[in-house]
């Protein structure tokens, strides 16, 4: 391997080695000069492969004949090594042959599925959260991909909203450190190595707060908001050295995000002064039309140019227009120019100028994807993801004790849904359902009894009895419930989030047996479930957890690992709640005593709490909290304080905990959440043992955007919050800053 890398850079001489920017730029600009106007646009188009591997259609020559004319400067959804390398083929018969980037939704794993992104963020653990996103850029530039349009970034306090499976949740905290773990997973310390591909933070910005919760909608948003909650994830991508951007569908306070030139050239190139280029959401720039905010695609055309969308994918805006925009003097060249110089950028620091095919061959592509050490990687990151919300006098572990388990539940068996949406690589014989994962696990001196009860959605309980009638013969029951994998994803907004059909009835009818129910509950995004909440035994949320979510799922249920997730999104109890995160007000009428509502910020029929609280996630072992210890109760603003605590397992298992910091600054110029996530640490913990954690709180761990929206630490007094969950903090402190 290091003679062919040593012969690829060799031979590379013509090309500019990534750490030479300055020859880089140099290299841009020679080629620019050489470039027709046509050309130009040709880089800043991106087109579907999809087209191409159809029958022979007028399309599908006109894209060809585009490509072999240097009229494509990028491609999606064309996968494999044999594919990428024919389409290569072609851009490389144009005239200045300028190879084609090739980009795909790589969101949770190539062949090899993760758990969705969002059980990933339920993990709390960067090292495992970066590894995944490695396994998957190897496996993805392994098959010739040079681009993964992901992390996605979008904080989301809406489970209506269905992309909240593709995200990390509520809080920006946790979001800017996965953010960074995810972009430096995908594309490694630099550009241009051979397992990374180029990552995408999108969608720039505030997608997740659409208007209601519906896909695509309206996004109106303060802007104290927008530089706290929903920035920062996007800025700590920038400072991991993310290759590029993709705008979003929405509107952010009425102007699209596409056509947004505050977001694009204000905020990103400009305050941030980011390098990398801007790819539009799927004909987002055409959908300026519908929006009302341009006349025609001309002028949708125009505006995205002028805002710092660099390139356009899939609405042929750029490539219908944008050429005649520049000859009538509405677009000038040096807008064009920027945008073909950011693209070439990192066609350069790929390495694609070297080896337009990037190292990818069909015998590497084989013997990658099928790596076992993937698998065992993505079983491991399930295990991870899994979050115990409830387990009611130790019901879990599952052991020997159990003669007979029943698995009942229309997902118990099911092998698709397990992946979850967006999986478009996916090897689907490679899941192993949740069942196959229990009927390894529980071994030889235990009987697996199966029904499956109903069906997700759907009102017909004939299935009923043979379930009640299996669960009879039980010790236990295992009842495997939740959304199918079509319920949450792009264009998966749901108003009503209770479990479909009628599972909840299913376990009513096995609860009235008499038996544990245990309930393991499959979904993209935080769901209402009353009577389990109110009646199971316990509740194990699984989420969509990917091909080995079978067998992590029976490593949980018998304690093989000790389960050490906490939920990154708060589950609401009614979806009259939403939106909801733990980030509460005080209000000037806070509830002071238990009950009391009358004239107070409190719902009439639902308590403000919700049902399971941001950072919840039980463990097998229990954890004591003492000795907290700050260095010093005061600090000045160019000063630091060390919080100390103590945490100890104080069970019988060796098992995980999340440590989470929260602050509160007590009087602000703009009122303050009664908690924020400032720190967190994830340690691992032996029966009786302890360990000293230390956190360490100065300025920019106070700050905030204050009245005048700069970010800036205000003297005064700030409560500490330490503990295991938003809503279970075991430790308070004071901390004063003074002038
Ligand atoms: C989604 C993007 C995705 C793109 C390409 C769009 O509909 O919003 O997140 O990257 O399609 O598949």
């Amino acid at each position: 391997l290091l003679l062919l890398t040593g012969l690829l850079l060799a031979s590379g001489s013509a090309g500019a080695q990534p750490s030479d920017a300055a020859g880089t730029e140099q290299r841009i600009s020679t080629l620019l000069a050489q470039m027709t106007l046509a050309e130009k646009v040709g880089q800043l188009t991106q087109y579907s492969g999809r087209q191409l591997t159809g029958p022979a259609s007028d399309r599908k020559t006109d894209l060809l004949n585009s490509i072999r004319s240097g009229l494509v400067g990028s491609m999606l959804n064309v996968t494999g090594v044999q594919a990428t390398r024919e389409v290569q083929a072609e851009a490389l018969k144009s005239r200045l042959k300028i190879p084609l980037l090739f980009g795909l939704d790589v969101i949770h794993g190539y062949q090899t599925v993760f758990p969705i992104p969002l059980a990933e963020a339920a993990s709390w653990d960067m090292a495992a959260i970066r590894q995944g996103a490695h396994v998957a850029a190897r496996e993805a530039a392994a098959a010739g991909q040079h681009w993964t349009f992901a992390p996605m970034v979008d904080v989301a306090r809406d489970p209506r909203w269905g992309r909240v499976m593709e995200g990390a949740g509520e809080d920006a905290y946790l979001g800017a450190q996965i953010a960074r773990a995810r972009v430096l997973g995908f594309q490694g310390e630099r550009l241009g190595g051979t397992d990374a591909i180029m990552a995408c933070a999108k969608h720039f910005a505030a997608y997740g707060a659409a208007t209601a919760g519906r896909d695509y909608n309206a996004v109106d948003l303060s802007d104290q908001q927008l530089w706290e909650t929903y920035l920062p994830p996007f800025k700590a991508a920038v400072d991991a050295g993310v290759a590029t951007f993709m705008n979003s569908f929405n509107t952010l306070n009425g102007v699209p995000a596409t056509g947004n030139k505050y977001l694009q050239r204000d905020i990103l190139k400009g305050q941030w002064k980011y390098q990398g280029f801007v790819v539009s959401d799927w004909g987002s720039i055409g959908e300026m039309v519908p929006w009302g905010y341009a006349r025609d695609p001309a002028d949708a055309a125009q505006k995205a140019i002028t805002a710092g969308s660099d390139m356009d994918m899939e609405s042929d805006a750029y490539r219908n227009h944008l050429a005649q925009l520049v000859k009538d003097g509405k677009v000038e060249t040096a807008l064009v120019d920027d945008a073909v110089r950011r693209i070439l950028r990192k066609k350069f620091e790929l390495g694609l100028f070297d080896d337009p095919y990037k190292f990818s061959d069909l015998k590497r592509e084989k013997q990658v994807l099928s790596d076992p050490q993937h698998r065992v990687a993505a079983r491991q990151m399930a295990e991870k993801s899994l979050v115990l919300l409830k387990n009611q006098n130790n019901t879990l572990p599952l052991g020997k004790q159990h003669r007979t388990v029943a698995l009942i539940g229309p997902l118990a068996k099911s092998r698709r849904d397990l992946d979850g949406s967006w999986a478009l690589n996916a090897d689907t014989t490679l899941i192993t359902s949740f069942y196959d994962g229990l009927a390894k696990r529980v071994g030889a001196g235990t009987r697996l009894a199966y029904a499956k009860g109903c069906n997700v959605q759907g009102d017909s309980r004939a299935g009923f009895a043979a379930a009640v009638a299996a669960a009879q013969t039980a010790d236990v029951v295992v009842l495997a419930v939740g959304e199918t994998w079509e319920m949450s994803g792009e264009a998966k907004s749901r108003t009503d989030l209770h479990l479909p059909g009628v599972q909840e009835e299913l376990f009513q009818a096995l609860k009235a047996t008499g038996k544990p129910v245990v309930v393991v509950i499959f979904g993209g995004r935080p769901l209402i479930f009353d009577a389990i909440a109110e009646q199971a035994d316990a509740i194990l949320y699984a989420w969509w957890p990917g091909a080995e979510g079978g067998p992590a799922l029976a490593n949980v249920l018998y304690g093989d690992y000790n389960p050490a997730g906490k939920l990154p999104m708060t589950f609401p109890r009614n979806a009259g709640q939403i939106p909801i995160s733990y980030q509460q007000y005080n209000t000037g009428r806070p509830i002071t005593k238990p009950g009391e509502i009358r004239y107070k910020s409190a719902y009439l029929d639902a308590p403000n709490t919700p049902r399971y609280a941001f950072g919840h996630g039980l463990s097998y072992t229990t954890f004591r909290y003492d000795n907290l210890q700050l260095s010093q109760p005061t600090l000045t603003a160019d000063q630091s304080v060390r919080v100390q605590f103590r945490i100890t397992n104080t069970g019988t298992r060796a098992g995980e905990e999340v440590a989470q910091l929260y602050l509160h600054d007590v009087v602000a110029s703009v009122a303050r959440p009664l908690k924020e996530l400032k720190g967190f640490q994830k340690l691992a913990l032996k029966p009786g043992e302890s360990q000293t954690v230390t956190f360490t709180i100065d300025r920019a761990t106070l700050s905030f955007y204050n009245q005048q929206l700069a970010w800036a630490a205000e003297p005064g007094d700030f409560r500490l919050f330490i503990g295991s969950a938003s809503d279970d903090t075991r430790l308070e402190g004071k901390l004063t800053l003074v002038p």
